[in-house]
C-alpha cells in the first residue's frame, strides 16, 4: 500500500486559516483602511463642499484640510506597519500606534465638523452633523472585528460628538433659548441613528463570527476533499502502475477495468479486455481445468482465492499467473465486484522446474554412483573372493617355508586391499545417500569392552599397553552397535598404529538424564601426535597427517572421515587433541537413548561359543560361480558333513526340496533365479508343507546394508560377506547366532 503523504494543497487550509488570525485580522484592517482611503475622501469632499456652499469657501476648505490631516496620518502609520509586518507578524506597538492615529483622524473629523456646526446658522447644521457623525460610527464599526482598537476609539470619538450634540439640543430645549419643537424633533432623530448604529454595530460583530465560522467550515470541508482527492488519486496511481497487473471485473465476471501491466503481460489493451470474460481472454487449452473450476466457484460464491494459473497471452505464449481474487462488498452486503491482482510468476516457475531438473539429475548421479559402486564391489570382491580362498586353503597344505610366507603375504595384501575397497565404498555411500543407521537396544559396555578383546592382541604384538576404564553398570542403550564398533575399531586402531610405545587408554562416561545418556568414549595414547595445523585436517578424505606417515605406518586417510561422518549421523561427533610427540586424545561423544526394559534383550556377547555338531549335516551350496563352489567345498570338506551343489536358484530351489538340506549357503546373484527369490521360495514351500526350517546363510559380495535388508525380508538366517572365511563359514553351521566377522541378522 502507497503511504498517503500530505501534499502541497493538503497544506492550503491552514494558509487560509491564517487570516482568521489576530494578526491576521489586524493587518486586514490595515490593508482595508488604506484601500479604501478614495471611497472615504469622495466623502470628506461631499461634506466640504457642503459647508462650503451652505458656509463659506473658506470654512469648507478648513474643513477639508482638517479631514485630511487625520486621514494623512493615519495611512501614513497603516503603511508604516504594514512596511514592518513581515511574514504576517504583527511588531510589537503597532496596535498602540494605528489605535492613536484612529482616534486624531477620528478627533480632526470631529474637530470638523465642531467647526461647521459653529460656522453655520444656529441649529441649521444639526441634522447634517449628526447623519455625517452616525454615518463615521458605521463606518467605524465594519472595522471593530479586525481592529477593536481603532474602531472602539473611533467609535467613542463619534458616539461623544454625537451625545454632546444631543446633550446640547436637550439644555437649549430645556431652558427654551430655542425652537423648541424642531429641537425635539432633533433629539429624538439623533437617538434614533444612535440606536439604529449600535443595533447596526452589533450586527456587524455576529455577522462577522459567522463569517469566520462559516469561512472555517468550508477551508475544513475543502481541505478533507482535497485529502479524499489525494487518496483515491494515490490509489488509482498504485493501481495504474503496480507492477502486478490489476483486473476489476462485475458481478457478472466481466472485466470493467485494466491497468497498464495487464496489457503490457498480456498483450490486450483496455478497450479489448473491457466486457470480456478474464477467462476467455486468459485461459489456454492446456490450463488446468481443476485451477479454472475452483476460480469461478470462488467469483460465484465471492470467496477470496489465491491460485497459479497457465495463462495465454494475445500471441499465444504462454505464461503463469499467480492470481489473487477479492471480491468487494456495498454497504448492503450485496457484491460490488471483484478485483484481481496477478503476478507473472513465469520466470519463477522456470527456475522451479530448473531446480526439479537438477535435482532429479543429481538423484539419478547419486543413483548411479550407487550402482556403479555396487557393481564394482561385486566384481572386485568376486575374484578376491577367489584369490584369498585359494590362498587360504594352499596354506593348509604341506609348504615350504618360504611358500608359506608368500601365502601369507597373498592372504594379507588381499585382505589389506579388500579393506581399502570397504572403506572407499563406505565413504561414498555415507557421502551420497542417507545412511541407515539402525535404533535398537545394545549394551555400551560390551560394545567398547569387545572392541578393546579384538585389538588387545595387536597392541600386544607392539608392545603397547591397552587399558580401559569403563563403569560396569552402564544402562542398554538405544542406538547402531555395529557402527559404534567401527567408529572405536578405528579410533583405538590409529591408537596403536600411531604408538610406537607406551599405552593407549579407553575411557568410557556415561551421564543421564531421564531417557536420555550423553556417552563419552576417549581413546587416549602416548603417540607420535599430530601437529596442530593438521588436527581439524586429519578428518579431510584421504588426509594423513604428513607425507612421511602414510610411508612409516600405512592407511588411506579414510577412517576418521568416515568415523565423523558415522559420529554425526548419529547426532554425535568426534573431537581430536594432541600434542606432537606426547600424544593424542580422540573423543566420541553421542546422546542415545536409555532403552526401556522391556527394549532390552540379551546381550550376544554373554552367549556361550557354540559347539559344531557336523556329523550327519545336510548342506546345500547355491553358487554360481565355480571357483567359489570349490573354495566352500574345500572350506567345508573338514566337517563329517554331506554336501551338495547348486549352480543357480532354480536348482537350489527343486534341490532344497528334494532333498531337505539343514544349512543352505546361497549365493545372492546368481542366474536363472537369484539368491533372494530361491530363499523366498524355499521359505514359502516350508510354510505349505510343513517342512523342517532349513538354515539359509546369505554368500554376497554386497556389504551394503540394502542387502541386508533385503536378506531378513526373504527369510534368511544369516549373511556372510565375501571373500568368505573358513571360521565364519564353519561359524554358520550351528544354529546360534554368529559372533565376530561373520554378520549374523
Ligand atoms: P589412516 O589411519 O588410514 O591414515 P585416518 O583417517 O584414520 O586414516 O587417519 C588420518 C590421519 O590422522 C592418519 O594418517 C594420521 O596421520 C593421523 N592420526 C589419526 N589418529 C592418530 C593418532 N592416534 N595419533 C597420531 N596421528 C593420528
Amino acid at each position: 500500500m502507497v503511504q498517503e503523504k500530505p501534499d502541497h494543497a493538503e497544506a492550503m487550509p491552514q494558509a487560509g486559516d491564517l487570516r482568521n488570525t489576530p494578526d491576521g485580522l489586524f493587518l486586514r484592517y490595515c490593508r482595508g483602511r488604506l484601500r479604501s482611503f478614495p471611497q472615504r475622501q469622495i466623502l470628506t469632499l461631499t461634506g466640504g463642499l457642503a459647508v462650503a456652499t451652505l458656509s463659506s469657501p473658506q470654512m469648507g476648505v478648513t474643513v477639508m484640510a482638517l479631514a485630511l490631516l487625520g486621514e494623512g496620518l493615519d495611512c501614513l502609520a497603516l503603511r508604516a506597519v504594514l512596511g514592518a509586518a513581515r511574514g504576517g507578524v504583527v511588531p510589537r506597538g503597532a496596535r498602540a500606534l494605528v489605535t492613536v492615529t484612529a482616534a486624531i483622524q477620528a478627533a480632526t473629523i470631529l474637530a470638523a465638523v465642531g467647526l461647521t456646526l459653529w460656522s453655520a446658522d444656529r441649529f441649521a447644521a444639526d441634522f447634517f452633523v449628526s447623519a455625517f457623525l452616525a454615518s463615521a460610527v458605521i463606518n467605524a464599526g465594519l472595522s471593530l472585528p479586525h481592529h477593536t482598537g481603532s474602531a472602539l476609539a473611533r467609535i467613542a470619538i463619534h458616539m461623544g460628538g454625537l451625545s454632546a450634540l444631543a446633550l446640547r439640543s436637550l439644555w437649549e430645549t430645556v431652558q427654551g433659548v430655542a425652537l423648541v419643537e424642531s429641537h425635539g424633533y432633533d433629539l429624538v432623530g439623533i437617538a434614533v441613528l444612535m440606536i439604529m448604529t449600535t443595533g447596526f454595530l452589533s450586527f456587524v460583530r455576529g455577522a462577522h463570527r459567522r463569517q469566520v465560522a462559516y469561512d472555517r467550515a468550508l477551508l475544513d470541508e475543502k481541505a478533507r476533499l482535497r485529502a479524499q482527492e489525494a487518496k483515491a488519486r494515490q490509489l488509482a496511481l498504485v493501481a495504474e502502475h503496480a507492477n502486478d497487473c490489476v483486473v476489476i471485473t462485475r458481478r457478472d465476471g466481466r472485466i470493467t477495468w485494466v491497468n497498464d501491466t495487464f496489457t503490457r503481460t498480456t498483450g490486450y489493451t483496455f478497450d479489448e479486455a473491457v466486457g470480456r470474460m478474464p477467462g476467455d481472454l486468459l485461459n489456454a487449452p492446456d490450463t488446468d481445468p481443476e485451477t479454472v473450476r475452483r476460480l469461478i466457484e470462488a467469483h460465484k460464491s465471492k470467496v477470496p482465492i489465491r491460485i497459479e494459473v497457465l495463462n495465454r497471452r494475445k500471441d499465444g505464449s504462454r505464461f503463469w499467473m499467480e492470481t489473487s481474487l477479492t471480491p468487494i462488498f456495498n454497504p448492503d452486503g450485496s457484491h460490488a465486484m471483484t478485483i484481481g491482482v496477478e503476478r507473472d510468476i513465469s520466470a519463477m516457475k522456470e527456475r522451479e522446474a530448473e531446480l526439479a531438473r537438477a535435482r532429479q539429475a543429481a538423484e539419478d548421479a547419486a543413483s548411479a554412483k550407487t550402482r556403479f559402486l555396487a557393481t564394482m564391489s561385486h566384481e572386485i570382491r568376486t575374484p578376491m573372493n577367489a584369490v584369498i580362498g585359494m590362498a587360504e586353503l594352499l596354506r593348509e597344505g604341506p609348504l615350504a617355508l618360504d611358500q608359506l610366507h608368500a601365502v601369507d603375504t597373498i592372504v594379507d595384501s588381499g585382505r589389506a586391499l579388500l579393506a581399502i575397497i570397504n572403506d572407499i565404498l563406505d565413504l561414498a555411500r555415507l557421502q551420497s545417500g542417507t545412511p541407515v543407521i539402525r535404533k535398537e537396544p545394545f549394551s555400551i559396555f560390551a560394545c567398547v569392552n569387545g572392541v578393546i578383546d579384538l585389538m588387545e592382541p595387536l597392541a600386544r604384538a607392539k608392545g603397547i599397553d591397552l587399558a580401559a576404564d569403563l563403569p560396569v553398570d552402564t544402562p542398554p542403550l538405544i542406538g547402531d552397535e555395529g557402527r559404534l564398533r567401527q567408529i572405536l575399531v578405528n579410533l583405538v586402531g590409529n591408537a596403536i598404529k600411531f604408538t610406537p610405545s607406551g599405552s593407549v587408554r579407553v575411557a568410557l562416561g556415561l551421564r543421564r538424564t531421564g531417557d536420555i545418556a550423553q556417552v563419552e568414549i576417549g581413546v587416549i595414547d602416548t603417540g607420535i601426535g599430530i601437529a596442530e595445523d593438521r588436527l581439524e585436517h586429519v578428518f579431510d578424505s584421504f588426509t594423513q597427517a604428513d607425507g612421511e606417515i602414510t610411508r612409516r605406518f600405512g592407511g588411506t586417510g579414510l577412517g576418521l572421515t568416515i568415523s565423523r561422518l558415522l559420529a554425526r549421523e548419529m547426532g554425535g561427533d568426534i573431537a581430536a587433541r594432541s600434542s606432537p610427540g606426547a600424544g593424542s586424545d580422540f573423543r566420541l561423544t553421542l546422546s542415545l537413548a536409555v532403552a526401556q526394559n522391556r527394549e532390552a534383550r540379551p546381550i550376544a556377547a554373554a552367549t556361550p561359543p557354540p559347539e559344531i555338531q557336523t556329523a550327519g549335516l545336510r548342506i546345500l551350496v547355491a553358487e554360481d560361480n565355480a571357483t567359489n563352489r570349490l573354495i566352500v567345498g574345500r572350506m567345508l570338506s573338514a566337517t563329517k558333513a554331506e554336501i551338495a551343489f547348486a549352480e543357480d536358484g532354480k536348482a537350489a530351489v527343486s534341490r532344497a526340496l528334494d532333498w531337505s538340506p539343514d544349512v543352505i549357503f546361497m549365493d545372492i546373484s546368481m542366474p536363472e533365479l537369484d539368491g533372494i527369490e530361491a530363499t523366498r521360495r524355499i521359505r514359502a514351500a516350508e510354510r505349505a508343507g510343513d517342512r523342517p526350517r532349513a538354515r539359509i546363510v546369505a554368500l554376497t559380495a554386497n556389504a551394503f546394508d540394502e542387502d541386508r535388508q533385503a536378506c531378513i525380508a526373504a527369510g534368511f538366517d544369516a549373511f556372510l560377506t565375501k571373500p568368505l572365511n573358513k571360521a565364519d563359514l564353519l561359524g554358520c553351521l550351528t544354529f546360534r547366532p554368529v559372533q565376530g566377522a561373520a554378520n549374523g541378522l
